[in-house]
């Protein structure tokens, strides 16, 4: 490609809209457009990485058995109602001129599943595993980070279909090995950690998290064993334990304009840590008091897990103000407390004369003890794990780090085909549910991750795999004869060579063309200049810029030796999995 049939409008100044680096970058390189919040459109140079994310991704999945189909981005509302998932807030609606409602599709595990129930009747036919690459709408509460979270956004998602368990186990090893595979071929060193399963529901999942200290995610690690998790689904183990007291005995003191958790300590002259938090939730099924230490936050996911719901919100103030007979803030556990269940954290099997709130306006319980003074239904872990915590599964302790989600594979079993009727026949007579699996990676945000995680102040050092140009020859003065003939000649070599070449002839100042070079993040620099009258070309890669002297007779040769020594490193990294 010459640069001068190229569009890339690049921008001097950062753009104020711009927070994250990979924003600003992709933004200035004039690889993306904004058009409303959380909208872009993709131009020529960020589209070109975008294709060539796809297209690995394709090979990796190709080699896996899964086929590759299209479905509708326009969903009917029947299906999506079919699971409930209408109700989410994340779905953009419309209707069409009949009234009739639609979705734009935001991940297909409803259409999917009908495909298959139509036509799929015995096991004989299993397993199958159906991907598409498609763009999705998510109505967003705060689209961030340019393209790391948006409204509208390329997706691979991928569904398998098995006959048993089993099946699903070998579905999903081949998923992960597609997956480890991609992000590694594009430059992604990304760690798999035990997921929440969120909204979509199942069993077993992971996420794929990039680390990086810009990452929207908090993932707890054990360094002792390996365990990681996000913090959302990461189980706590054992916790840290009170000193040996005895008990005392039970007492309600008033605690006047002592509202937070801080206020309260500090009227009381106590720790936080002697502090128990009653958290008045709702679900569909009733109304629960969760019990966690003052210093610690409530797990949603694991705390709706615990009482048999699918989501709990924290209760209404009327609803917190009839089962516990006072205001909000003064919940707990002594006394009166009209809730179905009362669900205390591990932490607390441990504490000895705790506070809790006292039912009453501006009042708590002091020297509070567990069976003496209450006892709560069970005890769980409900608590969101941080830094510090024990690990669940070694007498490690967790530490913390940062990761943005790349990918997300999980184990999802029956949910969507008993809520679908979707069945098939097994070899022993019976109708069964099909066991499923779904596998999905954010495409266009795979960008953006990899410009986080792999820049300089100069601009964007792309993996050779999916850079927009794997190599840039760079002419220099454009009025040179010779260093026109040369550059034009190299251009023409590369290009036959089947290297992804950009010939920047285009009329400005050598600076300016150096610049954007850079800033494009094109992995293999070629000038051609000055050199030229001892037929010498100036060669040096996007990372390190060690320029070596290379004779124009040998040039494409050595950009080649280049090229597959990048894309070497790639894939010898991937072919670890
Ligand atoms: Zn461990």
């Amino acid at each position: 490609m010459r640069a001068t049939r190229m569009y890339f409008p690049t921008l001097r100044e950062v753009p104020t809209e711009a927070e994250m680096d990979n924003h600003k970058l992709l933004l200035r390189g004039g690889f993306i457009r904004k058009v409303s919040s959380g909208i872009y459109d993709y131009l020529p140079l960020g589209y070109k990485v975008i294709k060539k994310i796809e297209n690995i991704l394709r090979e990796e999945l190709d080699k896996q058995g899964a086929l590759e189909i299209l479905m509708p981005a326009l969903v009917t509302a029947d299906l999506y109602k079919e699971t409930g998932r209408w109700d989410l807030d994340v779905l953009f609606k419309l209707k069409d001129r009949k009234d009739a409602e639609y979705a734009i599709g935001f991940t297909h595990e409803e259409i999917v599943t009908d495909i298959i129930r139509k036509d799929v009747k015995s096991y004989k036919e299993l397993p199958i595993n159906l991907y598409q690459i498609q763009t999705k709408g998510r109505d967003e509460q705060r689209p961030r980070g340019g393209l790391l979270r948006t409204r509208e956004f390329i997706m691979m998602d991928a569904y398998s279909f098995d006959k048993d368990w089993e099946g699903l186990d070998i579905s999903y090893d081949k998923m992960y090995k597609a997956f480890a595979r991609t992000f590694e071929r594009c430059g992604i060193s990304a760690k798999a950690v035990s997921a929440d399963s969120g909204a979509i529901g199942g069993k077993d999942n992971q996420e794929f998290m990039l680390i990086t200290d810009q990452g929207e995610d908090t993932i707890v690690v054990c360094p002792k064993c390996g365990y990681a998790a996000n913090n959302e689904k990461c189980e706590v183990g054992e916790r840290h334990k009170s000193p040996k007291e005895d008990p005392k005995d039970l007492e309600l003191v008033p605690t006047p304009n002592a509202k937070t958790i801080e206020q309260v300590a500090s009227f009381l002259k106590i720790s936080p840590k002697k502090l128990v938090k009653t958290l008045i939730f709702k679900g569909k099924k009733g109304v629960y008091a969760f019990l966690i230490g003052g210093d610690r936050e409530l797990n949603e996911s694991k705390a709706a897990r615990v009482v048999g719901e699918k989501s709990v919100k924290p209760a209404d103030f009327d609803i917190v103000e009839k089962v516990t007979g006072a205001p909000v803030g003064f919940a707990g556990p002594v006394g009166k407390l009209q809730v179905d269940k009362v669900i205390a954290d591990n932490d607390i099997k441990n504490m000895i004369n705790f506070v809790v709130g006292g039912n009453k306006e501006d009042h708590h319980y002091i020297n509070v003890n567990l069976n003496k003074d209450f006892t709560p239904d069970a005890f769980e872990d409900i608590v969101i794990a941080r830094k510090g915590d024990g690990c669940a599964f070694c007498d490690g302790t967790l530490t913390e780090e940062k990761g943005m989600e790349v990918g997300h594979i999980f184990k999802l079993g029956t949910v969507y085909s008993e809520g679908m009727d979707a069945k098939f026949l097994d070899d022993d007579g019976k109708e069964k549910p099909f066991i499923m699996g779904c596998y999905g990676m954010g495409v266009s945000r795979m960008p953006a991750s990899i410009v986080e995680s792999s820049h300089d102040k100069d601009g964007i050092i792309w993996p050779i795999s999916i850079a927009p140009f794997e190599a840039v020859v760079t002419l220099v003065n454009q009025n040179d004869e010779k260093q026109c003939q040369f550059a034009t000649r190299l251009y023409e070599e590369l290009t036959l060579a089947g290297v992804d070449v950009l010939l920047d002839e285009r009329e400005e100042r050598p600076g300016v063309k150096f610049k954007d070079a850079d800033l494009w993040g094109i992995p293999i620099q070629i000038v051609v200049g000055k050199g030229v009258s001892e037929n010498i070309v100036e060669i040096c890669l996007r990372r390190d810029k060690i320029k070596e002297n290379i004779n124009i007779e040998k040039a494409t040769e050595y950009v080649l030796k280049k090229k597959r020594m990048l894309l070497n490193e790639l894939n010898e990294k991937a072919n670890k999995y």
